[in-house]
C-alpha cells in the first residue's frame, strides 16, 4: 500500500493515512481498505446521493461490496469468506462510512451481525453453511430483527412475537418495529420468545427467516438521516419454518444477544459513526483550505479558531476510534482472531465477558460524532449549511447514533449502574424486585392504606 490516500489518480482531499491508525492493520487489510476507498471513490459515494434523495436501499452497493468478497469479511475461508476478525470488520464498516455510503455502512453493520449470529451456530446447521457459501456469488444480504413496538428500545424484549412448535418445524411470529434493509434483505435473523415460554422474558429463541417469508412496506419508510437504510417495520406472520431453521439450541437468544448480536452492532455501529465523525472532517479540511475571503487575504483555514475546531474534531473522533479498535483487538484476542469453530462448545462465549466495554465504545462513538457534525457544520460556514457540501447529509446520518438501540441513555445508565450497583442490577428482563423502593412506598401508607393493600395482594 501507498504512503499516500489516493482518490481515483488523484490525491485524497481530506485527512491522510498519517491520521488513521494503520499500524493496527495487517498487510491483507491494508489491501482491503485500499481496493474499498477505490470503490467508494468509484461506486458507493455517488450511490450515497441517490441513497439519500430518493430513500433508495443500496442494493447497487452491496453488490459492489459482494463482488470484493466483503459479504464473507466473517465467514471462515473454507466455507469461502475471508475468514476476517473483529478488526477487519471495524475497518471495513468505517471506511464505507466515511469514503463512501453511511447508510450503506448501517445496511452492512446489521448484515455483519446476522453473520455473526448465524456463524455463532453454525457448526451443525446446513442451511447456514449454505448461506455462507454463496453470500458473496449471490448477494445475500443478511438483517436483524430485534426492536419491538411495544418495548421501544429494549430491544432484547420482544414482548410481541412468539414461537411455537409445528408438526414439521416452528411457527413464527414477528413483529419488529424497525429493521434495518427490512423488505430488501436476502435472509432475517429474528428473535422470538422461545417455544417452550412461559412468562419468562430471558428465555428467547433465534430463527432464520427469509426475504420472501417477511412482510414490510417499504414505501412508508422516512427518516432524517440513514435514508437508504430503509429501516421500516417488518412482520413474519405466523410463517412456519423448517426444523433446521432454528439458530443454535432453543433459549439461545440471551447468550446469542451477548456474544454475538450486541457486540458486533456495538463494534461495527460505532465505526460507523466514526467513519462519519472522519468524513464530515474530509468535508471541512476541503471546503475550508479552497475557500479565501478575498478582504483579509486569508482561506477560512488560516483562522485559528477554524484550526482549534479541526483539532479537537480530530483528537476526540481518534479517541473514540482508539476505543474501538482496542476492543476488537481484545475481541480478536479472546477468540483466536474471530475463529468460529471455538463456539462448537455452545458454552464458549469470550465476547460476552467484554459487553459492559462495547457499551462504552457506543457511547463514546455516537456522542462524538454529534458533537463533530455540529462543530464542522459551524467551521463550513453557510456553505456547510446547503446540501451540496455534503456536510449536512452526514450531519443527518450521524444523528441517528445517539438514538440507536441501546440508546445513549441506556448505555450510560448501564454503565452507571453496574459500576456502582453490580451486573445483576441492570435486570433486563424486569424480573427483580427493588426492596428497597418498594418498602420506602409502602412506608407512605397510613394503616389503613396498608390493610387495603394486603387485602387485594392476598386476593390476587
Ligand atoms: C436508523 C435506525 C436503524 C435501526 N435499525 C434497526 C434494526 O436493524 N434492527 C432492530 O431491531 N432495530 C433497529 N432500530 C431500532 C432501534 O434499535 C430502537 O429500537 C429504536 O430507535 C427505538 O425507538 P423508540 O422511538 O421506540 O425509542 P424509545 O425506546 O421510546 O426511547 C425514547 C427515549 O427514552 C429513552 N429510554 C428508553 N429506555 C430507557 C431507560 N431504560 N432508561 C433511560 N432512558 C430510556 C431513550 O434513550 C430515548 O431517549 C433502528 C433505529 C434507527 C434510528
Amino acid at each position: 500500500m501507498g504512503d499516500v490516500k489516493k482518490w481515483g489518480s488523484e490525491d485524497f482531499w481530506g485527512l491522510g493515512y498519517e491520521f488513521d491508525p494503520q499500524w493496527l492493520l495487517t498487510p491483507a487489510q491494508q489491501e482491503i481498505q485500499e481496493k474499498l476507498i477505490a470503490l467508494c471513490h468509484s461506486t458507493l459515494r455517488e450511490n450515497a446521493i441517490e441513497s439519500d434523495k430518493q430513500l433508495l436501499f443500496p442494493r447497487k452497493n452491496f453488490e459492489a461490496l459482494a463482488e470484493q468478497g466483503l459479504l464473507g469479511l466473517l465467514v471462515p475461508k473454507e466455507l469461502g469468506g475471508l475468514g476476517e476478525n473483529h478488526v477487519a470488520a471495524a475497518m471495513v464498516v468505517e471506511t464505507i462510512a466515511r469514503y463512501g455510503c453511511p447508510s450503506t455502512a448501517m445496511c452492512y453493520t446489521m448484515h455483519i451481525g446476522a453473520v455473526a449470529a448465524a456463524m455463532l451456530r453454525y457448526h451443525e446447521s446446513d442451511v447456514i453453511q449454505d448461506i455462507m457459501r454463496r453470500i458473496d456469488s449471490d448477494c445475500l444480504v443478511g438483517t436483524l430483527s430485534y426492536s419491538d413496538p411495544e418495548t421501544g428500545s429494549h430491544f432484547w424484549y420482544p414482548i410481541s412475537s412468539r414461537a411455537e412448535r409445528a408438526e414439521d418445524g416452528w411457527k413464527v411470529m414477528k413483529k419488529a418495529s424497525w429493521t434495518t434493509s427490512g423488505g430488501f434483505a436476502d435472509w432475517y435473523i429474528v428473535q422470538t420468545t422461545s417455544p417452550d415460554f412461559a412468562g419468562d422474558y430471558s428465555n428467547l429463541s433465534c430463527f432464520l427467516i427469509l426475504g420472501d417469508e417477511i412482510l414490510s412496506d417499504p414505501a412508508n419508510w422516512d427518516g432524517l438521516g440513514l435514508r437508504g437504510n430503509q429501516s421500516g417495520p417488518i412482520k413474519v406472520d405466523d410463517v412456519t419454518i423448517p426444523e433446521e431453521r432454528l439458530v443454535g439450541p432453543v433459549g439461545d437468544g440471551a447468550s446469542s444477544n451477548d456474544e454475538a448480536v450486541d457486540p458486533f452492532f456495538l463494534l461495527c455501529s460505532s465505526s460507523c459513526w466514526n467513519g462519519i465523525s472522519m468524513g464530515l472532517i474530509d468535508i471541512a479540511k476541503r471546503h475550508t483550505t479552497q475557500k479565501k475571503h478575498v478582504d483579509v487575504g486569508m482561506r477560512v483555514c488560516d483562522y485559528p479558531t477554524i484550526q482549534d475546531y479541526v483539532g479537537e474534531a480530530i483528537i476526540d473522533t481518534n479517541t473514540a476510534r482508539a476505543l474501538v479498535f482496542q476492543m476488537a483487538q481484545g475481541m480478536d484476542k479472546v477468540t483466536d482472531n474471530c475463529d468460529w469453530s471455538i463456539h462448537a462448545d455452545t458454552s464458549v462465549l469470550p465476547r460476552a465477558d467484554m459487553l459492559h466495554w462495547m457499551w462504552q465504545v457506543k457511547f463514546a462513538a455516537a456522542k462524538n460524532v454529534a458533537h463533530v457534525s455540529d462543530k464542522m457544520l459551524h467551521a463550513c460556514g453557510g456553505t456547510g449549511y446547503k446540501p451540496a457540501l455534503g456536510i449536512e447529509r452526514y450531519l443527518r446520518d450521524g444523528k441517528a447514533g445517539w438514538v440507536m438501540g441501546p440508546t445513549n441513555e441506556v448505555l450510560r445508565q448501564f454503565v452507571g449502574k453496574s459500576a456502582l450497583l453490580g451486573f445483576d442490577s441492570l435486570d433486563y428482563w424486569n424480573q427483580s424486585v427493588n426492596e428497597r423502593v418498594l418498602h420506602n412506598e409502602i412506608k407512605k401508607l397510613d394503616t389503613e392504606a396498608k390493610k387495603k393493600l394486603a387485602e387485594e395482594l392476598l386476593a390476587e
